[in-house]
């Protein structure tokens, strides 16, 4: 399972906008209605445009009709994890279990909870 989101989030990383940071990141998703999404990151001159790859998978599937997210996978070359923000976009539209799976290029894998690398998280459940 992860391995096929790894190959995706691979592919997608060939797609990166990254002129600024040079770093490629891909990420792959599957929702719980077993649909997959690719994203890469798109890095802008203004720098606040930018937005990373787990991101653009997520809007991808949203903008699809697919809000609830089984597992997402972020590649890069160093395996780095997702940013705070894309832990807080992932809180929207998923549970605290959500899968997390960092991967490099080595092929080493972690996988983590979304509880466990946002911890105490701002939910939308605050705000009914
Ligand atoms: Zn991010």
């Amino acid at each position: 399972m992860s391995h096929d989101l790894r190959a995706k989030a691979k592919a997608a990383a060939t797609h990166s906008h990254s002129p600024y940071s040079k770093a490629r990141v891909g990420s792959a998703l599957e929702t719980t209605d077993g649909h997959v999404y690719q994203g890469c990151n798109i890095e802008n001159a203004s720098f606040g445009g930018t937005v990373c790859a787990e991101r653009v998978a997520i809007w991808k599937a949203v903008s699809e009709g697919h809000r609830r997210l089984k597992r997402i996978y972020v590649y890069t070359v160093d395996g780095w994890p997702p940013c705070g923000m894309c832990l807080q976009v992932m809180t929207e539209f998923a549970d605290g279990n959500l899968e997390v799976v960092i991967g490099n290029e080595a092929g080493q894998e972690t996988t983590r909870r979304l509880k466990e690398l946002l911890t105490n998280a701002f939910t939308p459940d605050h705000m009914e």
